[in-house]
């Protein structure tokens, strides 16, 4: 597959220029060097997106299931067939590990359409017998054109994770990839296009939040938004397509607990906590950032946990071995140096990491920074309340499960948790009171895609996945027929 140095939108079914002319960087964080241009995609270029999703909807919504469906299950081959380009500028893109592209980001972005192809085929709506009176049954007719806007931490992964039922649904979707990780964006297009998608179905707009996301969030026409992302932008969607009363699905921060009992496995509870507080250099939103350990376990565990990071290879994404690559961006990277230094500021001890590290030969210029522990800090501080969204963890004693619990649930987010130990029956009662839309016991981000996904408090509103996105992107109507 060709990659130009200038990317296109995707149109009407086929890849178009931006109206204006005007592009964006677009960088390579490992090497901070710029490698390709984005359309810098504005009102006018969404309002073409938007006609073309409008014309296209009667054809798709009334084309049946099976034809939606197959089509969506040659757009998963397309993303088998590419693999290995897709892999490739995936990690060139966002700076992770090709390793880690391969093991998860793009078998990822192929099962999210192929679960979606098939699950619905499955889909059922419901009926309600009034008995000797009447039967309701709840019809679920797609929505129309709707919005699905994506951040760059997992960029394929959740760009297809919104699209896939949207499109199964039968809507049509105009949809804004981050603008810091276009690439595997531009990729997919192309898989539609060669997937034989009908034009319209499916329109990609590249372009900055403001201009080309705002755009479609505003757009009258556009009857639904799925996004993901930080909380402030969340809450700036929610007030801009509340009073239109779009419906909206958020996903926003996260500021994971990651408890850690007495009784736990412990060499099990270091191997996937460095997992959950590292992968993708700490960028995903389910990483957990605030580890917790029981008093009895504490000197043990930290030991160990900071053995274990310092094992971790920081440097190129290219090479196989490497397990953190570059940060996503310049912006973000002093975002995170500034973060650590509040927590030094806040009395925080480093315990391994807390710099900038410099990349060897052609990463000399990327943007990398060595995974981070602290200890020492308080509670209610701000790196323990804030999400930093990077290689920066915090290791904190507790005594008793009630203490945990406030602990847990002390900050404004609620994505996940997870929780360490081999009692079953505190793993139930804790993972009860945790105020989480996920949690995890004795594991870390194990997936089943028929799940409801989502999370409580700032971490958003909604649930994706399964059954629940499909439910999202339908609009269910009562018909009571009397007897
Ligand atoms: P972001 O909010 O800056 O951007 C997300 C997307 O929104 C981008 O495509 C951006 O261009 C767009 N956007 C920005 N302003 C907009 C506007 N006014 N109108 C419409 N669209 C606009 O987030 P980010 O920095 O790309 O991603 C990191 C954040 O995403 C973190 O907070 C992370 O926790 C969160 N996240 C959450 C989940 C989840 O499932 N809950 C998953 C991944 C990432």
């Amino acid at each position: 597959m060709q990659i130009e140095k200038y990317l296109s939108n995707y149109i009407n079914g086929e890849l178009r220029k931006p109206i204006d002319g005007e592009y964006l960087d677009n960088l390579e964080p490992a090497t901070g060097q710029v490698y390709s241009y984005i359309p810098a995609s504005k009102t006018a270029d969404v309002e073409q997106a938007v006609k073309a999703a409008e014309e296209a909807f009667p054809g798709w919504s009334n084309a049946g299931i099976k034809f939606r469906s197959e089509v969506m299950l040659r757009i998963a081959a397309g993303i088998k067939k590419y693999e290995n380009e897709l892999v490739a500028a995936e990690s060139k893109d966002n700076g992770k590990p090709e390793s880690l592209a391969r093991l998860v980001d793009i078998p990822r972005a192929h099962d999210n359409i192929h679960f979606f192809a098939t699950a619905i085929e499955h889909f059922a709506s419901e009926s309600h017998h009034m008995e000797n009176l009447a039967i309701n049954y709840t019809l679920r007719r797609p929505i129309g054109i709707v919005g699905c806007i994506s951040p760059w931490n997992l960029p394929l992964y959740l760009f297809t994770w919104k699209i896939a039922p949207a499109l199964a649904a039968g809507n049509c979707v105009v949809a804004k990839p981050s603008e810091v990780t276009p690439m595997s964006a531009y990729l997919f297009s192309k898989i539609c296009i060669e997937a034989g998608l009908p034009k319209g179905v499916l329109n990609i707009v590249h372009g900055l939040g403001p201009d080309a996301g705002q755009a479609i969030v505003e757009h009258p026409k556009v009857k639904a938004i799925s996004f993901t992302g930080g909380t402030k932008t969340g809450e700036h969607l929610a007030r801009t397509a509340a009073p239109m009363f779009k419906k909206l699905s958020l996903e926003l921060g996260g500021k994971n607990p990651n408890i850690i009992f007495d009784d736990a496995a412990i060499d099990k509870a270091v191997e996937t906590s460095v997992k959950a507080a590292f992968s993708n250099q700490g960028q995903i939103c389910l990483c957990g950032s605030r580890i917790y350990i029981q008093d009895k376990l504490y000197n043990e565990f930290r030991d160990k946990f900071v053995d274990a990071v310092a094992k971790l290879k920081l440097g190129d994404p290219k090479n196989p071995d490497t397990n953190i690559g570059a940060i996503v961006s310049k912006t973000h990277f002093e975002k995170i140096l500034n973060h650590i230094d509040r927590a030094k500021d806040e009395g925080g001890k480093i315990l391994i990491g807390g710099q900038a590290v410099k990349g060897k030969g052609r990463c000399a210029d990327g943007y990398f920074i060595a995974p981070t522990v602290i200890e020492g800090l308080t509670p209610k501080c701000s790196t323990n309340k804030d999400e930093i969204f990077g290689p920066v963890v915090t290791l904190n004693r507790f005594k008793t499960e009630d203490e945990v619990v406030d602990l847990a649930n002390g900050t404004s987010y609620g994505l996940s948790a997870t929780i360490f130990t081999s009692d079953l029956n505190r793993a139930h009662r804790v993972a009860e009171r945790i105020e989480a839309g996920i949690v995890w016991i004795n594991t870390w981000l194990l997936r089943d895609l028929r799940t409801p996904f989502g999370g409580v408090k700032s971490s958003g509103v909604g649930r994706e996945g399964g059954f629940e996105a499909l439910r999202f992107f339908t609009e269910p109507k009562n018909v009571c027929i009397k007897y």
